[in-house]
């Protein structure tokens, strides 16, 4: 097999690429690890070629007229990556950098999450090329009901449901619904979730990934024996994942010593107060600018001497470069796709717990799916009902891939890319694409 991998050329990687920027494009990043997977639950090449690709890409247009009287023709993508086991879901991110195969890998880490977390969705992801930071609200608003427009005829509560991701927020939900129940001509709550609560959000929705990134730090550390009262951590990223993240490890007393954001990084050996920056970031978005603490650079973050490390940010941070400075126990991937093929082989060696993206951020989308299912009975849960189903699904999904660690003598990425691609191919067995193959474990999910 590994010949194979080799002389393979990954879509998403371009020869005459370098090898290093080869490595972090996510594309060939996730695909690299899907063929594994197959490989490594004894099935058929031919389920990789299903998998390999998105069911559907589009790129829109996405006309703002500016304050200015300007138009400005953003450009903004949907990426639709399998539906065998539901409609499509996933997030939708404003971002400069923001692009084609990026919007393709994270829709494809979706499929897996929802796999991984046995939710009846498949995976999807858009994105607009755009800073938000600089549009006025007015712009802003106009940027996310143009989108939507745009993907109208491929979306909807049955089809491809969106949500929030990098950049995006309740409030652009709501705008979105707005403006989908307007073509559509009737309200249907269903189409989009991490909505405000008062036009059918669910309770718990906006703090979900970050309780969920808790959740699987507690399972972690109950496996590998470490206290977390008094436990300390690094969280790369002050967004709505970090800031929840920051705020649910604070509860568990753990020391948060270091946090950084797009403009720099603070530190303090003691701890930070994780209840006045959770205050300062609402009104000032950022915690890098907070009075009284040492600065500190990324490298510095990378070589914190901390228990857990959680970058809650963008793609690619953990590399061939800063994976050797890491000392953490835990690395906790609140974020997508946060680390490279050549960091993770060194995490590897080090013997580093790695909690993997698609089962550490995945208490986001189950939120959305409970969301989705109150939207569907018309009946909403109290906020404590939906933790507790919450808790449940992330008990089970970290207990599936820590068991499969164990059964197939890997890691714990590998072993979750093989939990969710076992779980694919039970359903695509079930509808006559695979035959004679069963699931290596018993799962919980
Ligand atoms: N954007 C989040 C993620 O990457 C949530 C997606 C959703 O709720 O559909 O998992």
């Amino acid at each position: 097999m590994a010949t194979i991998l080799e002389k393979t050329v990954m879509p998403g990687s371009e020869p005459g690429k370098p090898a290093d920027l080869q490595d972090n494009n996510p594309y060939a990043i996730v695909s690299g690890l899907l063929k594994e997977a197959v490989a490594g639950l004894g099935l058929d090449e031919n389920v990789y070629r299903l998998l390999e690709k998105p069911i559907r890409t589009l790129e829109v247009a996405v006309p703002v007229r500016m304050d200015d009287g300007q138009i400005v023709n953003f450009t903004g993508y949907r990426a639709q990556h399998f539906d065998i086991l539901g409609p499509t879901k996933g997030g939708i991110r404003f971002h400069p950098d923001v692009n084609l195969d990026e919007v393709k890998a994270l829709s494809m880490w979706m499929t897996l999450k929802s796999a991984i977390l046995g939710l009846p969705f498949g995976g999807a992801k858009g994105g607009v090329i755009v800073d938000p930071g600089q549009l006025s609200e007015r712009e802003l608003e106009e940027l996310s009901r143009t989108y939507i427009r745009a993907l109208m005829p491929i979306i909807g509560p049955e089809k491809d449901i969106p949500a929030p991701d990098v950049n995006t927020n309740p409030q652009i939900m709501g705008w979105m619904l707005d403006e989908y129940d307007k073509f559509r001509g009737f309200n249907a709550p269903g189409f989009i979730t991490g909505k405000p609560l008062i036009v059918g959000g669910s309770r718990g929705r906006v703090e979900a990934t970050g309780r969920g990134v808790v959740m699987t730090i507690v399972e972690a550390a109950k496996r590998l024996g470490l206290e977390l009262n008094g436990a300390t951590a690094a969280i790369q990223g002050f967004g709505n994942v970090g800031s929840m993240t920051a705020r649910f490890l604070h509860e568990q007393g753990v020391k948060i010593v270091a946090i950084t954001d797009a403009r720099g990084g603070i530190y303090a050996r003691d701890g930070l107060d994780i209840p006045a920056l959770l205050e300062y970031a609402r009104s000032h978005k950022l915690v890098s600018t907070y009075e009284g603490y040492e600065s500190i650079s990324n490298e510095a973050f990378f070589s914190m001497p901390v228990d857990i490390l959680i970058p809650a940010a963008l793609e690619n941070q953990i590399t061939g470069q800063t994976a050797p400075l890491i000392k953490a126990r835990i690395v906790a991937e609140a974020a997508n796709g946060p680390t490279t093929p050549a960091g993770d082989k060194i995490l590897a060696q080090k013997g580093i717990f790695v909690i993997p993206d698609i089962l550490c951020n995945s208490g986001g989308v189950t939120v959305s799916y409970f969301e989705w299912v109150q939207n569907t009975m018309g009946y909403y849960w109290k906020e404590r009902e939906v933790n507790e189903k919450l808790q449940e699904k992330m008990e089970c999904a970290f207990h599936d891939v820590y068991e499969m660690m164990k059964e197939k003598q890997t890691d714990m990425r590998k072993a979750a890319y093989l939990a969710g691609v076992g779980h694919l191919a039970e359903a695509l067995q079930a509808r006559g694409w695979v035959k004679g193959w069963s699931m290596p474990i018993e799962r919980k999910v």
